[in-house]
């Protein structure tokens, strides 16, 4: 049987209509603003998100990090969720790029307007670190694709304004987001100064993010990405990727979510894990070990040979995504694999 990857929702191959989608895109030299699919793209996606404009990014890493250059100096302070991504997954990039810290807070990668009001540090003082951003992440990674409150995101950032703060959006699975919630993806990034969103998780595109907000901030952030070496020439076969993405399955995300929940479920009435499933929400479902159950490495070794892939995601942490690749057979599969690896059969 083929083996079901669940270890990402970027580990999707573009489909032959994609594939034939980039073959054909007209191409110019994006340095000179001369590419028309990459025009096309960021005019869409500035559209879609009701910002003035954005700016195509090669990663999502990579608009994280220019998003923290745009809106601090070294030694800020940025206060974000629990286990956020820009403080798991980028490989200490925001230290070493931005010179910032972070200050995490909330759970399970909420936070309130209040805990956010706690945690700043006003500009000015001898001693704290400025509190210069604070980010939200929408749906939440290592919280288990947890949508982000809508009317919490709105206080944040009208407090934020308050206190001269700027507010950024890690939206790389903002699309799950709106999907899950009935809100269109311009109503969720509204409160916010800055947005990112991923073409190469959900919607199925190899590679490519977008970054919108203010005209003015998005012609900053052109010079932070060549400074970080992502200006790009004929990308415009990349963004046709993402165009093609978003025309076409942008109204399917609902399945990845249907077919999470069954892998949920398999794994919810389990003594040996952590998981309340009424939390899966999207395409994501994040599992703890308890005690006297395998590790991460264990269970994701143990599935790997019964053809399924996870992700350890700390050490008795573990992640399965879904994407447009696995269809509703498959991650029952894979629900009922991993159960039966938990319970020790
Ligand atoms: C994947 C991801 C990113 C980074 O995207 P890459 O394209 O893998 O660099 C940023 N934020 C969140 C929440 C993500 O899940």
């Amino acid at each position: 049987m083929a083996t079901i990857d669940l270890r990402s929702d970027t580990v999707t191959l573009p489909s032959p209509g994609m594939r034939a989608a980039m073959a054909a895109a007209p191409v110019g030299d994006d340095q000179y603003g001369e590419d028309p699919s990459v025009n096309e793209l960021q005019e869409l996606v500035a559209a879609t998100l009701g910002k003035e404009a954005a700016l195509f990014m090669p990663s999502g890493t990579m608009a994280n990090q220019v998003a923290l250059k745009l809106f601090t100096r070294p030694g800020d302070d940025v206060v974000v969720s629990q286990e956020s991504h820009a403080v798991w997954h980028e490989a200490g990039a925001s230290g070493a790029n931005a010179g910032v810290q972070f200050t995490p807070v909330g759970s399970g990668g909420l936070f309130t307007a209040a805990d956010f009001a706690a945690a700043f540090k006003p500009p000015g003082h001898a001693i704290f670190p400025a509190t210069t951003l604070v980010e939200v992440e929408n749906t939440h990674n290592r919280g288990g694709g947890r949508v982000f409150p809508q009317a919490e995101a709105e206080a944040i950032c009208a407090e934020a304004r308050r206190l001269g703060v700027a507010s950024f959006l890690d939206g790389a699975r903002l699309f799950n987001a709106a999907a899950a919630s009935g809100r269109p993806a311009a109503e969720l990034a509204a409160p916010f100064d800055l947005v990112s969103i991923a073409l190469s998780k959900g919607l199925g595109a190899p590679i490519g993010s977008v970054l919108a907000g203010r005209r003015a901030d998005i012609a900053r952030a052109q010079r932070h990405r060549r400074m970080f070496g992502g200006a790009m020439r004929q990308a415009g076969m990349m963004a046709a990727g993402g165009l093609f993405a978003l025309r076409h399955n942008l109204g399917r995300l609902a399945e990845d979510h249907a077919n999470a929940r069954l892998v949920a479920e398999a794994l919810a009435g389990s003594p040996a894990v952590d998981l309340d499933p009424s939390t899966v929400e999207t395409n994501i479902v994040v599992f703890h070990l308890r005690p006297g159950a395998p590790d991460a490495a264990r269970v994701v070794e143990e599935a790997r040979r019964r053809g399924v892939l996870v992700l350890a995601f700390a050490r008795r942490t573990v992640r399965a995504a879904t994407h447009l690749d696995v269809d509703a057979a498959a991650c029952r599969r894979a629900g009922a694999v991993l159960r039966a690896i938990v319970d020790g059969r």
